[in-house]
């Protein structure tokens, strides 16, 4: 079989690649800069032909999305001139908007689908060495979400759906020998639900072949076993009769389904008889899929706290997680699989855009004592970075941004040659600060994830959780958001609640709580199925649910979401950790 691409031969090029990042990041600065050079916001920052990092760097100023919000809306408005690239930008990706509660538009072409094609053949590549797969498919949580044109005809789509719609990412899925094996009317079905449905279906059907199990991020992979776990029976009944369920109502996945679905009461009665052998799902990806190789998807970061769920889903399945992007552009791809989840690194590919650094953390071990300077030092450059620091990611990519901050915190573990290997820490500035507090998304995740040891003693697990700082009473205070997956005891929600607010390390947070700075934290309980309701909100407003991570602090300008927080409480507790 002809396999577009040899794996090996991309290895090659990536050693060649990471042994000169220097000269290749100062090379690829030099192309962006020379494709651009008419437009006209580098025109404004007098460059004059200038291509070298130093100039670039005093010349052009470090932004951050904000900045750059009235060019990209010029863009979008169909602004006749060249704005930010020399080439007229045709499409604008929406991000998913669920970290901060704030959609962003974001420019996008051609050049970024192909970085993203690099990414993934070359991680694919170091995976297949460890982990070989066989021809076969993939069964791909992956969705198209709603595409629409913008004022000036730009068509405007989440980024995965740019990806997902391009002929380079089918090219590269046959190339990897695991095509999809939902059909294209499923995965850009217009009811996410519905489709969700028809990926387990297909899935099902095809459980023999499927090699893969994936998606974007972790979070839908579990998303999607959950369901299964309400409509197995249904999804073995419409395998019996090979009549598909009156819950899909959409008239092409129905046509499309119909080509796949065939009677077959003994596929129907081998997993029915599956799915009652288990207990309390243990296993259920392994025994559905017997030819399954491993499953694939992000899972650090935001993703970490659904790998409990998912290793428990496995069974003896491994767990390979994806490499690091966004919607501005991907950064790094993960070339040791083999390592757990949770230490996942990325190497950046310095071809794919032109990376800078600004130093970020320093940690007083002894004292604890953290400091988040806005500008600690200046940015360094891609091969500058120091192992064991922090740094906030600058990118310059292919499409117009220039010295875009992007806001997420890495830190730099080690080298593949001379490219960084980044993990990633947290997004920067999620939780707010209510005194001299400076907790971050990852001091929320450690914390929940301290008190829901107590939970688990119980037998019970923690779904999901957000948290917003109160500031409507004096002093503000920190409120837990938690769904719980059955009915705890109040003694055990109350000592959950207690271990939440005193598992923050973070010296400004204890030292407030201890002089009552800080008002105590309040854990609330919400109704089972409130996050899903937060996941349906977010897709209403047209995001997917491949890049869907659920916001870990709600702010005030995020109203909906608060409102379906605070209409589903069902208990609150106060803690009483620090008297
Ligand atoms: P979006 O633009 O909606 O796709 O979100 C991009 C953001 O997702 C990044 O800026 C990161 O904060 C997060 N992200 C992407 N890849 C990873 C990864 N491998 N590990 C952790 N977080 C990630």
């Amino acid at each position: 079989m002809d396999t577009g691409f040899d794996p090996e031969q991309v290895i090659e090029e990536f050693e060649g690649l990471t042994k000169d990042a220097k000269r290749i990041q100062m090379e690829t600065l030099k192309k962006i800069l020379e494709e651009n050079s008419e437009a006209e916001y580098l025109k404004k920052w007098r460059l004059d032909g200038k291509t070298d990092p130093e100039s670039y760097s005093s010349c052009v100023p470090l932004v951050t999305h904000k900045d750059l919000e009235p060019l990209i809306q010029q863009i979008a408005d169909g602004a006749p001139y060249p704005i930010l690239t020399g080439k007229p930008i045709t499409t604008i990706t929406l991000s998913s908007g669920t970290t901060q509660g704030k959609r962003k538009f974001v420019p996008f072409n051609n050049e970024l689908t192909e970085t993203t094609m690099q990414i993934y053949r070359t991680s694919f590549a170091f995976r297949n060495r460890e982990f070989p797969i066989g021809n076969g498919k993939s069964l791909s949580f992956i969705y198209g979400s709603k595409q629409f044109k913008t004022k000036g005809g730009l068509l405007a789509g989440t980024a995965t759906t740019n990806v997902y719609r391009s002929e380079q990412f089918k090219k590269t899925m046959l190339a990897m020998q695991t095509p999809c094996c939902s059909p294209d009317e499923v995965i850009f079905g217009p009811d996410f639900h519905q489709s969700l449905y028809c990926h387990l279906l297909c899935g099902v059907i095809y459980r023999d072949e499927i090699q893969v199990i994936s998606s974007t991020f972790a979070h839908s992979i579990v998303h999607s076993f959950r369901s299964f776990e309400l409509v197995w029976e249904e999804l073995c009944s419409d395998i019996k009769t090979g009549t598909l369920s009156s819950r899909i109502t959409v008239p092409s996945i129905r046509t499309a389904m119909a080509k796949i679905l065939k009677p077959n009461p003994e596929l129907a009665d081998k997993i029915h008889e599956t799915c009652l052998s288990l207990t309390n799902w243990y296993g259920l990806i392994e025994l559905l899929f017997p030819n399954a190789k491993y499953i694939y998807g992000i899972m650090t970061g935001s993703m970490e706290p659904y790998l409990k769920k998912l290793r428990h889903y496995a069974g003896g399945i491994p767990l390979l997680s994806a490499d690091y992007g966004s919607s501005e552009g991907w950064i790094g791809a993960n070339v040791n699989p083999t390592r757990p989840p949770e230490m996942a690194t990325f190497a950046v590919l310095p071809n794919i855009g032109y990376f800078e650094f600004i130093p970020l953390r320093e940690i007083d071990v002894a004292s604890q004592d953290r400091t988040l300077p806005e500008f600690g030092s200046l940015p360094v450059g891609l091969t500058d970075v120091k192992v064991d620091e922090e740094y906030e990611v600058v990118i310059t990519n292919v499409a117009g941004l220039y010295r875009y901050r992007l806001g997420d915190v890495v830190k730099v573990v080690g080298f593949h040659n001379s490219t960084p290997e980044l993990q990633f820490v947290c997004r920067r500035n999620l939780m707010p600060t209510i005194n001299i507090d400076k907790n971050t998304e990852k001091d929320l995740q450690l914390s929940v994830e301290a008190a829901a040891k107590l939970l688990a003693a119980e037998k019970l697990e923690v779904v999901d959780f957000t948290s917003q700082v109160d500031l409507s009473s004096e002093p503000g205070r920190y409120v837990i958001y938690w769904e719980v997956s059955g009915e705890a005891r109040e003694e055990v929600l109350k000592e959950c609640c207690n271990c939440l607010d005193s598992s923050f390390v973070d010296a400004g947070y204890v030292s407030s709580r201890k002089v009552h700075a800080i008002g105590p934290l309040e854990l609330r309980v919400l109704k089972r199925g409130t996050f899903q309701k937060i996941l349906d909100h977010y897709v209403g407003l047209g995001s997917t649910l491949n890049q869907f991570k659920t916001p870990r602090c709600v702010g005030p300008a995020n109203q909906i979401v608060l409102q379906i927080l605070v209409n589903n409480v069902v208990e609150s507790y106060a803690s009483t950790a620090f008297g």
